[in-house]
């Protein structure tokens, strides 16, 4: 017995990239389902979308991927700004942190009023040496985003003891805990998100497309006019099984990983979200405070990136436990890090692939007859990616008209992931 579900649009995938874009169609009215991999324990499958250290490899879920990882901050072009570029991207990034607090606010393209709570700022500051200090007061000068320099008496706690070689400025770039994000876009949307086992087949024609998944012993067909891929690392996958990966007339239907090794720390540490910015135009650190996790009483949990993610590919975890610390110790020489303790997870980021193999600036979207594929590049770009799927698909012939059924038909719906270092089995050192 299969399930028929009947819409103009489905999405497969439940990172930030689909979870934005269902949100913003459900409040306009559109016909959408949005597909989300969420297998059930015990059901046999392999489903890791990233391998880590952090106990179980991940299990599925809303927000399971890039985006559950994701440090989330919702940039508006500092990082641009600190390697002296004015790109396309700081300008279209620049745009990005309106749109989000207007969705904080309730007078956005979705509803976030449920969120809180989150920083409002992050802050940099300098590790000592000039040209630190030098690449700090670029970065206040070439970026929309409101950068202002932070006297010492005014500074958050996790920098009120930086010496006098040590400058700290804001930067008004919000900083949303994660898993709430997941939780608050995927909350109103109830019955149009549909979990699933595992996707089996994508059928695709002039007409539209069918995708067949399987949950729980049951087989359901959702048929669409078109369907959108927000898969991140999973997306190459789906459009071979579409039968459309030969099809591409570009080489931006494959995909570029660009592998990362992130630290947690967790402890009785300070609230902190920002970078330790060093010499080079790269954040030596990038300390984000992770909210709703299940740390104990009185601590708190690092998510630590930037340089030492990257340059810590190769390092085993021991290797680069070691390496976090002494950072830490360098960058923040005035915090305690006395009864913390450490974990790291590996985590790719999946994107689509440049010709020179770096990051792309912006938002990819890609068609191949009713199959869209869409890269974020950044959480901050969710928006922009709905507006570049929206005129994709209109382009595509479609009228993108209100309306339609939502009926799940008692069809299991998704659970929000939980943070990889909340997992069963965790090994904190
Ligand atoms: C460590 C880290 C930190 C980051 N920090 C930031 C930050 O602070 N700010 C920022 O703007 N960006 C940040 N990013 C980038 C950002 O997280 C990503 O660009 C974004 O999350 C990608 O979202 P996505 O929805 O495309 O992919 P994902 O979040 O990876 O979601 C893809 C979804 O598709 C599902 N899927 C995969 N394969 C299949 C399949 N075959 N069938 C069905 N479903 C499938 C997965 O389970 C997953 O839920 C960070 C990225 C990383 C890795």
């Amino acid at each position: 017995m299969q399930t028929l579900f009947q819409a103009e649009l489905a999405i497969i995938g439940g990172g930030i990239a689909g979870l934005w874009m269902q949100a913003a169609w459900s409040v306009r009215g559109r016909s959408s389902l949005l597909i989300v991999r969420d297998p059930k324990p015990g059901n046999g499958l392999s489903a890791p979308s990233h391998s880590t250290n952090l106990g179980r490899p991940s299990g599925g879920g809303l927000g399971d991927g890039q985006t559950i990882w994701s440090q989330g901050i919702i940039h508006g072009g500092l990082k641009y700004a600190l390697g002296g570029e004015a790109t396309r991207a700081s300008q279209a990034i620049a745009e990005m942190p309106g749109r989000w607090l207007a969705a904080l606010e309730g007078r956005g393209e979705v509803d976030l009023r449920g969120l809180r709570p989150f920083a409002d700022r992050q802050h940099l500051w300098t590790t000592g040496g000039v040209l630190a200090r030098l690449a700090g007061l670029a970065a206040s000068k070439a970026i929309r985003t409101p950068v202002e320099r932070v006297e010492p008496a005014e500074r958050p706690e996790a920098l009120r003891g930086a010496g006098a070689g040590v400058d700290v400025y804001s930067v008004g770039e919000p900083v949303l805990p994660v898993r709430g994000l997941v939780r608050a876009l995927a909350e109103p949307l109830g019955d149009s998100m549909l979990a699933a086992d595992e996707v089996v087949a994508i059928r695709s024609d002039a007409d539209g497309v069918e995708v067949e998944i399987v949950c729980a012993g049951r087989t359901a067909v959702i048929r669409a006019r078109r369907l959108v891929l927000c898969a991140g690392a999973g997306n190459p996958g789906l459009l071979a099984m579409a039968g459309l990966s030969e099809a591409r007339g570009s080489s931006v239907s494959e995909m570029q990983r660009r592998p990362l090794h992130m630290v947690v720390a967790r402890g009785p540490l300070p609230m902190l979200n920002g970078h330790a910015l060093g010499a080079s135009s790269k954040p030596r650190l990038t300390i984000t405070t992770a909210m709703g996790d299940q740390a104990g009483p009185g601590e708190r949990t690092w998510l630590i990136g930037g340089e030492i993610a990257e340059a810590g590919v190769a390092r085993d975890e021991a290797a680069q436990i070691a390496e976090a610390r002494r950072e830490l110790a360098a960058c923040l020489p005035w915090v305690s890090l006395a009864g913390v303790r450490f974990a790291t997870g590996r985590i790719d980021r999946a994107e689509a692939r440049t010709a020179d193999g770096q990051k792309p600036d912006v938002p990819v979207v890609r068609r191949f007859g009713p199959v869209v594929v869409a890269w974020p590049t950044k959480l901050a770009f969710a928006p922009l990616l709905t507006d570049q799927v929206e005129a994709e698909l209109v382009a595509s012939g479609l009228a993108m008209s209100a309306g339609g059924g939502r009926e799940s038909m008692g069809w299991p719906v998704p659970r929000v992931a939980s943070y990889p270092w909340d997992r069963e089995g965790t090994a904190w050192r």
